[in-house]
């Protein structure tokens, strides 16, 4: 039986367009995602593949809103017996966000598998159509079940918990650098190297009810980056703001300054979830290094980055989850 793969496209560079293929200027999320299918070459052998626009935005202007809909869009469609993977088109600079939310939300072991582009569609090397191709060819491939959320981007497969993007023009920009590849593709040719290990889709808590009216109020959580003299009173901004969990970017294991590690504590002995995570872009955050958060209460975000710490919060916090619970999730997603 020939794969059917449905393409949902929410915009970003895959689909931007510079008019002047030589420079670097461009507006992202321009071109449909039929323009964008039928500009891939052979895409068609890969099976009957057909699109849907979900949005057309730059991911840096990417909402809940939107991936409310695009992930209750998905769990409609993997219903579907004659769907056997979903490739997201998506802007590159918040793609791990949204792959981690997707894999906390989507609720089934079909392939759901994002990519994107570095480059506008009409520039010089446009990388766009090769992860496409090789998206696809993922999302139609049975191998590609039950590994999570996905990622393909040039000749990569990478799981939605461990990526990152790392530079802010190569094509090369995406690494998985804790856990490693799940896995290559090259011009449709799969290889899988490991399952990811964490829970998610179809085996997490949030995804068999996240579609089911009433659709869960996601409270806002921000993140706070520490530096040299980093000001204790951002949180309380952020609290008075409306914020009902903070995320701390902390330096290296997720440290903080003496003045915030005291706001801080206060704030979580009266409740309030603070998760420690780290603007270094390698390694984990454990508990209780250089202080005691069994006694000051904090969370640490163990391997999630402080983009991916706040959209578990959020979950967990949507679920009325209390702090240990929450430091659970963090050990479990
Ligand atoms: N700003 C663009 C976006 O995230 C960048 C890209 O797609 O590469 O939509």
């Amino acid at each position: 039986m020939k794969s059917h793969v449905k393409i949902l496209a929410t915009g970003g560079t895959i689909a931007g367009i510079t008019r002047t293929p030589a420079r670097s200027g461009y507006h992202a999320g321009q071109m449909g995602i039929q323009d964008m299918i039928d500009t891939v070459p052979d895409l068609k052998s890969l099976g009957d593949i057909s699109g849907e626009q979900i949005a057309n935005v730059g991911s840096q202007d990417m909402t809940f809103e939107i991936l409310i809909r695009l992930t209750c869009r998905i769990n409609d469609l993997m219903k579907q017996d004659d769907i056997h993977g979903i490739v997201v088109t998506h802007g590159t600079d918040t793609m791990e966000e949204t792959a981690y939310f997707l894999n906390l939300s989507v609720n089934s072991p079909k392939p759901v598998v994002l990519t994107g582009a570095m480059r506008p569609a009409d520039a010089i090397s446009a990388d766009g159509p090769l992860n496409l191709f090789n998206a696809v060819a993922v999302a139609a491939d049975p191998n590609a079940r039950e590994r999570g959320v996905l990622v393909v981007m040039n000749d990569r497969i990478h799981g939605a918990h461990s990526l990152t993007k790392t530079n802010t023009t190569s094509v090369e920009t995406f690494l998985s650098p804790v856990n490693g590849l799940v896995g290559t593709v090259n011009y449709g040719k799969t290889a899988y190297f490991r399952f990811p290990f964490r829970r998610h889709t179809y085996l997490s808590e949030f995804s068999s009810r996240f579609c089911q009216p009433p659709h869960p109020l996601l409270p806002r959580v921000d993140i706070i980056y520490a530096c040299i003299d980093m000001p204790p009173d951002l949180i309380d901004f952020s609290l008075a703001g409306g914020a009902k969990g903070i995320v701390i970017a902390g330096d290296g294991n997720g440290n903080m300054n003496q003045a915030t590690i005291k706001n801080a504590g206060q704030k979580a002995a009266s409740g309030t979830c603070i998760v420690r995570s780290s603007r270094v872009p390698t390694g984990t955050v454990s508990r209780n290094v250089e202080m005691n958060d069994d006694t000051l209460g904090f969370i640490v975000s163990d391997e999630l980055n402080p983009a991916k710490a706040r959209i578990l919060l959020m979950l967990g916090l949507s679920n009325k989850y209390s702090q240990d619970q929450i430091q659970q999730l963090f050990y479990s997603y």
